[in-house]
Order: structure tokens, then C-alpha cells, then sequence
């Protein structure tokens, strides 16, 4: 029977009971879950009911089958990857926004879809620091849409950097064939990136070169002039620039400041990538890292990172929306509006998709609850925790934290080698207490911990390290055995090797 309007308020007070119990007791649970590949599909039932279920049985479900195979993002002890928005009120702008259900691809489809996406980004990227100009409340043609991704972001400025350049070059010179240009239009950015960069070059149908970064992982204005200078004379067209401020291996900052001005002289589309580290220019003390900003093309920063809004929002703003809209315009009778200006965008000629959710309610709804000192103060505090955990570890003279730490991340390893360093992070994940994530920095396997819970404290900091302390003291003293169990080597990194000789 379908449901009723009185059921659905029992459904739903029900869940959120249920949420808000999940939240109140998360340090109940391990942050990993203990369950075997391919558990859920086992218990879940073939095909799907027949018969409709009641609500309960819904949340029955929920709770003893989903629940227990869910990876814990919220868990205090949940350092991995980097973080993933979420707040109360977040999640209340979410259920708003699925509550009324409408779709915005152009002003009439909800007006108030398209207008509150415009105050939101207006308000976000006053709070960022951005330059006017990003803003659709500038005099300009610039504005901010909310994307589903950074991936997206970094694919539709791909996209319409493309569409830009063969536009330019074909007014310059007529004579020009559309399909030679877009062959040998080359896109750039570090070796650091995110995969999703260089899964927009394989998207986009541009060949993306990973240029070296320096010892610092930050990519270097002379590298990408010397990388055009050689393109340029191999016949090529340097086409797009993505610059990373925050990268996700270990969080190291393009200077922008010194790419700009390159891809100025050039025509070269600059992207920014502030995927996480963006939401930290909400603190005028970390503005600094963006220096040269007003040199972008287009700048992305998911707020459904750090800034406390759930997955999906990433806040992504460009200089010009005829870029955008020159690029992906494509009409039908039926998409006809009444209301077109770039002031009150038709945002479908923004994005990939033509459908939209109405993702700013979640936006308005935290930044409204939080206002802009609280969403301050969550980023300070995140960053002063990850200080903590930092002087923790380097009070322990076995570890070493290197590069220095940026913003909520603090990466470490052991200074007795890298499979010493592997073993650890193998035997913390399988105890399932503390969830962490590899990367390397000058060839050296590290481990990234960073700081994702809202509701981590001071304590729970301190309850990872011992955690992490526990740990090394046992593959240390094993590792100490080892050495002294083996003769006439030389260097013994590792348990690795131990195993090797034992086997
Ligand atoms: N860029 C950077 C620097 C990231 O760290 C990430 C994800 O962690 C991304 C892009 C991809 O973000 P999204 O999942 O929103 O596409």
C-alpha cells in the first residue's frame, strides 16, 4: 500500500532518530567495518520484494545489514583520503532539497533553485576572498555554480578552455580546420594532481602532461613555460593549465602567482583545483596560499569537503559565463525561458548534465546555522588538532613528519624504512581502530593522516596516536629482533626482509 503523509512522518522522525543515536554513540563502533567482500549482496534477497514492506522493516534493514558493512567518514578516528562534509544542518538542507524534488535547469524549471545558487556562491565567494570578478554580482560576465564534483569542474573547464581556443584561433585565421586545432591542443599540470585532472585530460580528449614538480611538490612557473616553449615547437597548442592549491598527496600549493602570468601571455585557460584546502581561504590567514588567483580562468572548491556541507557541492566560479555557455549551449523548444540573462543564469549551459538538484539548500541551510565565524572556527580548530597530532609525533623520535604540515594534514613515517612504515599502516588498518591512507613524498612511502570528523576532539587525537604509538612499539621490537637475528647485512629496512630470509 502506498505510503501516507502520516507515514512518512513516522518514517522519517524514525530516521532521524536513528541518525542522530548513530552519531551520539559513533565511538561505539570500529571506524572500519568488520565485514567480508560480497556480505551484503549474500544477504540481501535476489530480486526485489513483491509485496510492498512496511517503513520499520525499511530501517530494520538499515540497521542490520547496511549499518554494519558502512565505513564510519564521521568516526573521530577516520583519517583518511580527505574529508567529507557533514553537519546536522546539512543534512536537514539535503532532506529540504529531496522533499521538494524539482529539477533547475533554467529559471522556470524553479526559480528559486537557480536564485538561491546564485546568493549562496555570491556569499561563498566573498567568504573566500575571491576576486570580484568571479562573482555574479560583480558588474561582469563572471558568476559561481554548484557542481556535482571537482572532477566535473575540472572537466567542463577543460571543455570550455577547448571551445574557447578554437574559436580564437578560427577567427584568427579562418583557413584553420576545427579538427587540427582540437588534435593538437595540450592540457598541463603537476605530477601531484588529482587522478580526476588527469581523467579529464582522458575525458576531454586532451592530452594532459603531469609536469615534474619541484622537492617541495608544487608545480614551478619555469617547468611550465619550458613545457609550452618545447609543445610550441613541436607543433602543439598549450591549451589548459589546471594549478592545484592543495594537492592530495600532501597537500602542497601551485604558486598561482607564478603560473598566471605565464598562461596570461599565452591565452592559456588557468584552472584552479582548491578541491579541500579551499575552504581555508574562509580564514584571511590562509589566503595567502591563493596569491596570484586573479590570474584563473576558473576556480573550484568542494564545500562538501571541509566546509560542512554533504556530498554533493562543489563551488565552482568562472571569470566569464559566455565561456561556459559559447561552449555547451544546445537548444530545444521545450528548454525555452523566459528568463535568460547571465544574472540569472540558465544554469544548464554551465554544467554537463541538463538536470540539477536543488544543491544550494544545503549551502544556504549551513552557512545560515554556522554564519561565518562558526564556519571559521571549524576550520581552525580542525587545523589546530592536526598541529596536536603533529607535535605528538614528532615527540616520538622513531617517526619522522615530513613535509612540514598544511592545513588538517600531517603526513609521517618511520625512519626505519618504508616497509616498516607499509607494515604499520597494514596492521592499523586490520585492527579497524584507526582508518589512514599512503602516499609518498621524495620517493619515501608516507603515511597521511588527516583530520576529517567534525566531531574529533583533542582526545580522540590523542587516542589515534596511541593507537599508532601501540603499534610501532611491536613492529619496532620485531624489527630490532630481526636485526639482531640476521648477520653480514648490511641495512635491514625491513620486516619485509626478515620474512624473506625466514621463509
Ligand atoms: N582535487 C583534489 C585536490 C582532491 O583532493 C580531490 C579529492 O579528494 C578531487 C580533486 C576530486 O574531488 P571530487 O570527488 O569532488 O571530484
Amino acid at each position: 500500500m502506498e505510503m501516507d503523509s502520516k507515514q512518512f512522518r513516522e518514517f522519517g522522525k524514525a530516521a532521524i532518530d536513528i541518525l542522530a543515536d548513530y552519531y551520539d554513540h559513533i565511538r561505539d563502533r570500529n571506524v572500519l567495518p568488520s565485514v567480508e567482500p560480497g556480505q551484503l549482496i549474500r544477504q540481501m534477497s535476489e530480486d526485489a520484494p513483491e509485496q510492498p514492506c512496511d517503513w520499520q522493516d525499511v530501517l530494520k534493514d538499515f540497521t542490520e545489514m547496511i549499518l554494519p558493512g558502512t565505513t564510519h567518514w564521521h568516526h573521530p578516528q577516520f583519517h583518511a583520503y580527505y574529508p567529507t562534509g557533514i553537519s546536522y544542518a546539512s543534512i536537514v538542507g539535503n532532506l529540504l532539497s529531496d522533499g521538494l524534488g524539482v529539477v533547475g535547469f533554467n529559471w522556470i524549471a524553479s526559480p528559486a533553485c537557480t536564485e538561491l545558487e546564485v546568493v549562496t556562491m555570491n556569499w561563498l565567494g566573498k567568504l573566500l576572498g575571491l576576486p570580484e570578478e568571479f562573482l555574479n554580482c560583480s558588474s561582469g560576465p563572471g558568476g559561481g555554480i554548484i557542481q556535482g564534483s571537482a572532477s566535473e569542474s575540472t572537466l567542463v573547464g577543460l571543455l570550455a578552455a577547448k571551445d574557447k581556443m578554437i574559436r580564437r584561433l578560427i577567427k584568427e585565421n579562418p583557413d584553420l580546420d576545427p579538427d587540427d586545432i582540437r588534435n593538437k591542443l595540450v592540457a598541463y599540470t603537476s605530477d601531484q594532481c588529482n587522478s580526476s585532472v588527469e581523467k579529464a585530460g582522458v575525458l576531454g580528449s586532451m592530452k594532459m602532461r603531469l609536469l615534474k614538480s619541484d622537492a617541495f611538490g608544487k608545480l614551478r612557473g619555469d617547468t611550465l613555460k619550458k613545457a609550452f616553449e618545447d609543445d610550441v615547437a613541436d607543433g602543439l597548442i598549450p591549451c589548459y593549465v589546471v594549478a592545484n592549491l592543495g594537492t592530495t598527496g600532501t597537500c602542497a600549493f601551485d604558486p598561482l602567482y607564478e603560473l598566471g602570468p605565464i598562461c596570461k601571455e599565452n591565452n592559456v585557460w588557468l584552472h584552479v583545483d582548491a578541491a579541500y584546502a579551499g575552504s581555508a581561504f574562509i580564514c584571511p590567514e590562509y589566503r595567502g596560499f591563493m596569491k596570484g588567483v586573479e590570474y584563473a580562468d576558473s576556480f573550484d572548491m568542494n564545500a562538501h569537503k571541509w566546509l560542512l556541507v554533504n556530498f554533493d557541492c562543489s563551488a565552482m566560479w568562472v571569470r566569464d559565463g559566455y565561456d561556459l555557455i559559447n561552449a555547451f549551449d544546445v537548444q530545444r523548444i521545450y528548454l525555452d525561458d523566459v528568463k535568460t540573462s547571465l544574472k540569472i543564469p540558465d544554469y544548464r549551459h554551465w554544467q554537463m548534465p541538463l538536470g540539477r538538484r536543488f544543491r544550494s539548500l544545503k549551502l544556504w541551510s549551513v552557512m545560515k546555522t554556522y554564519g561565518a565565524e562558526g564556519l571559521r572556527r571549524h576550520i581552525r580548530n580542525h587545523i589546530s588538532l592536526a598541529q596536536h597530532f603533529a607535535k605528538l609525533v614528532k615527540s616520538d623520535d622513531r617517526f619522522v613528519v615530513e613535509p612540514e604540515p598544511t592545513m588538517g594534514l600531517v603526513c609521517y613515517r618511520l625512519k626505519d624504512g618504508d616497509n616498516l612504515t607499509k607494515k604499520l599502516l597494514e596492521n592499523l588498518t586490520a585492527k579497524k581502530k584507526v582508518f589512514m591512507v599512503a602516499a609518498s613524498y621524495r620517493g619515501r612511502y608516507i603515511i597521511r593522516w588527516v583530520i576529517c570528523s567534525l566531531f574529533t576532539t583533542k582526545e580522540d587525537v590523542e587516542f589515534s596516536w596511541q593507537n599508532i604509538k601501540k603499534e610501532a612499539d611491536i613492529i619496532c621490537i620485531s624489527n630490532k629482533s630481526v636485526k639482531s637475528k640476521i648477520s653480514n647485512i648490511e641495512s635491514i629496512e625491513s620486516v619485509s626482509i626478515y620474512e624473506e630470509k625466514t621463509k
